[in-house]
Formats: C-alpha cells, structure tokens, sequence
C-alpha cells in the first residue's frame, strides 16, 4: 500500500483544503510557476487556509538546481521551519523540483502534489520520484520521498494547451501497452482528446501506476515497465531541449515507444499487426519528427549515460504483446540507430 492517499475528483480541493485545515502546520507554501499561477492558482487558493504563494518560471529548463537554490532562499527569507509544507501546484517539473526542494530544505518537510498538467495527473504526481535535470541529463539528481497526499482536480486540464493534453496522453498509451491489452481496442478508437472523460482515464492511469509502484517501489524490476519509451524517448528528450526546437516529454516519449516497440517486434515479441496499431495511433496525436544522422549520434550518446543503464550495457523495457512487458532487455547502440532508421522511414510514411 502507498503510505498516502491520492485522491481523484472534483471535490479534491475541498480534500486538500480540509487535510490542511486538520493538520498542525506551522506556515503553508504554494510554490507554482508563472502558468500556474495565474491559471490555477485563482482556482485553487480560496479552498486553502491562510498560505503564501510564490512562482518560478515555467519549462523544463529551469528543472535545475539553480532553481531550487532560488526557492530555498525564499523559504529561508521567510522563515519557514520543519514544521511547515509545500504545496506543488503544477505540471511534473513543479512536482518533481517542488518535491525535492521540500525533501531537502531542513532534512526534510512535509510537501503535497497538486497536479494540474494531463501528464503530471496521470503519471508523474504519483510514485515518489523526484528531481532535477543536470548537465544534459534528465533527472540526473534527486530522490525517492512520499508526498503527505496527492490531490488531482481534473478541471485544471481546461486550460492545458492542445499539445500538452497530448503530451500528458503519451504516459496514457504507455499504461496500456504496458497493463491494459482490453483497454487498448478502445484506446485506439480516440480521435478526439479534448473530449474524454478525464476522470476516468487519470483513475485508470492511476490505478496501474499505483499498483506497480506498490509492487517495486524502488525499481528493482517491476517499475522498470514505466520506463518503456523512456530510453530513447529521454535521450530524444534531452537532446532536442538544447535546440531552437524542443519536443515536450511525452512527444519524445511517443517516439521513444515507437522505437522500443520496432525494438521489441525485432526480438520477437511483438507482431507486426500490433506495432502497426502503435504507430497508427501515435501517428494520430503527434506531429513527426525527422532525425538528422548527427542527431543519431547524439541521442545514441545519451541513452548510454541514462541512469537505468547498469555499467556500460544500454537497458531498455521491450513490450511482450500488447499489455504485457519484459524489463532489463539490453540494447545495443547498433539497435538504437536501427529504431530511429525506422522511425525516420515510418515518419515520411504518414
Ligand atoms: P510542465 O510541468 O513543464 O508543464 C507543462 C507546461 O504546462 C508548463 O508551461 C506549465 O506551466 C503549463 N501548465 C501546467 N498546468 C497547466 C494548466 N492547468 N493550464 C495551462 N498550463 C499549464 O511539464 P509536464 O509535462 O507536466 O511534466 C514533465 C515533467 O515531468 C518532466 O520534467 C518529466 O521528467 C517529469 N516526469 C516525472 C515523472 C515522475 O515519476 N516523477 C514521470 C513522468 C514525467
């Protein structure tokens, strides 16, 4: 059992209102980013007792220390004690710097996750990993802690821009490639992603992510599923961030699954008609991209240093069939430079 509850709904402010009116905290902190701040925070901050808000800059590239450094000052200008909590109101970066930020700041204090992007609420405000990218490296530093709660109102999507909405659906497609085989046939059905039913689908997305981490919280073995994608799609990831045209985390994770899915055919896990059915919806909710042969190089550069690698050996999660997975599948660099081959192929295809 995850030792907090995550609570889903349209009553999840109220949740988190009460939880921190019944609770002894000696000063509340909304950390947010400037979105956040002016789109959510409106919406979230007459549910909370008396509390300070403070915001950072939104995007990926201040997922840094320097920023972190920037808010524990804040927090030390202000006094705050152990004693006291942080509230992440925001998409991953908030939860995953805001969280390591309230882990580290006096050893240690208490921290909620308020997830207000699609991708945040059904993926990354739950499992308790937390951090900072560094170097070129995506969250190269940081740590494992519990948040006190996890509380994930899903009309903060109203005001997600299209291309986030798709970015937060990439970890969506993930769950079911990886757990939901019955679940796939409808999935492959969406066209339209501003008409679903979000509560549905983040309790869904919830429910496996939470089942998994339960199972391997430290990844050992099992967690090691959320990762399909993620070698690739990281290094994908990290390397566009440092160009006039960055891809959001789950276009380059949308990517990234394509090439461990072509991986995985090639092993002999998967047939072709289901890849087929991968790249069709993939096809649908995200632009392609084409990869240049230095960027091959680059990419392969930094799925070597990716921290799931033991040693030297490139680790990867291949998908056995649709809803299942084998983790701990070595790659070479030979198979990374295949999978984009295919990719770039396959992208002007469609
Ligand atoms: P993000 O936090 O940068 O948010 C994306 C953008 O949407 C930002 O500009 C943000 O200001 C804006 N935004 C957030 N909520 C909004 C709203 N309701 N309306 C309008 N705009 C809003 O990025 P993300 O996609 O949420 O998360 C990506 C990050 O999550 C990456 O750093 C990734 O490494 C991390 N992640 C962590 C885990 C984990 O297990 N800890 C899992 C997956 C991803």
């Amino acid at each position: 059992m995850l030792s907090y509850p995550i609570h889903i709904g349209a009553d999840a402010r109220e949740k988190l209102g009460s939880f921190l009116r019944n609770s002894d905290y000696s000063q509340i902190l909304v950390l947010a980013d400037n979105h956040t701040y002016d789109l959510c925070y409106p919406k979230l901050r007459d549910y909370l007792p008396v509390h300070e808000a403070i915001h950072i800059p939104a995007g990926e590239k201040f997922k840094t220390l320097e920023t972190c450094v920037g808010v524990w000052s804040k927090m030390t200008d202000m006094a705050m004690d152990r004693k006291a909590i942080v509230v992440n109101l925001g998409g991953g970066v908030i939860g995953d710097m805001g969280g390591m930020i309230a882990s580290l700041y006096k050893r240690g204090i208490d921290f909620v996750q308020v997830p207000t992007t699609l991708l945040s609420q059904v993926d990354a405000s739950v499992g308790s990993k937390l951090g900072v990218d560094f170097m070129q490296y995506k969250n190269h530093i940081g740590l494992f802690n519990d948040p006190q709660g996890v509380y994930i109102w899903p009309g903060f999507l109203n005001t997600l821009s299209d291309r986030e909405l798709a970015s937060g659906f990439a970890e969506v497609i993930k769950h079911h490639l990886i757990a939901d085989q019955a679940g796939w046939e409808g999935l492959k059905e969406i066209r339209d992603l501003r008409k679903l039913d979000y509560t549905q689908i983040i309790e869904h997305s919830v429910a496996i992510k939470q089942r998994i981490v339960e199972e391997d919280p430290f990844e050992k073995g099992a967690r090691k599923s959320l990762n399909f994608g993620h070698t690739i799609g990281h290094a994908i990831e990290s390397m566009r961030l440092e160009t006039e045209a960055p891809l959001l985390h789950g276009e380059a994770i949308s990517i990234g699954m394509i090439c461990e899915a072509f991986l995985s055919r090639e092993a002999g896990l998967l047939d072709t008609k289901a890849l087929v059915s991968i790249i069709e919806l993939i096809s649908h909710h995200y632009p392609s991209t084409n990869f240049s042969a230095g960027e091959f190089d680059d990419i392969i550069a930094r799925a070597l240093n990716d921290k799931k690698n033991e040693g030297k050996k490139i680790m990867c999660t291949f998908i056995d069939g649709i809803g299942q997975f084998k983790v701990n599948q070595e790659i070479s660099d030979g198979d990374i430079e295949e999978s984009l081959e295919f990719y770039n192929d396959m992208a002007k295809g469609y």
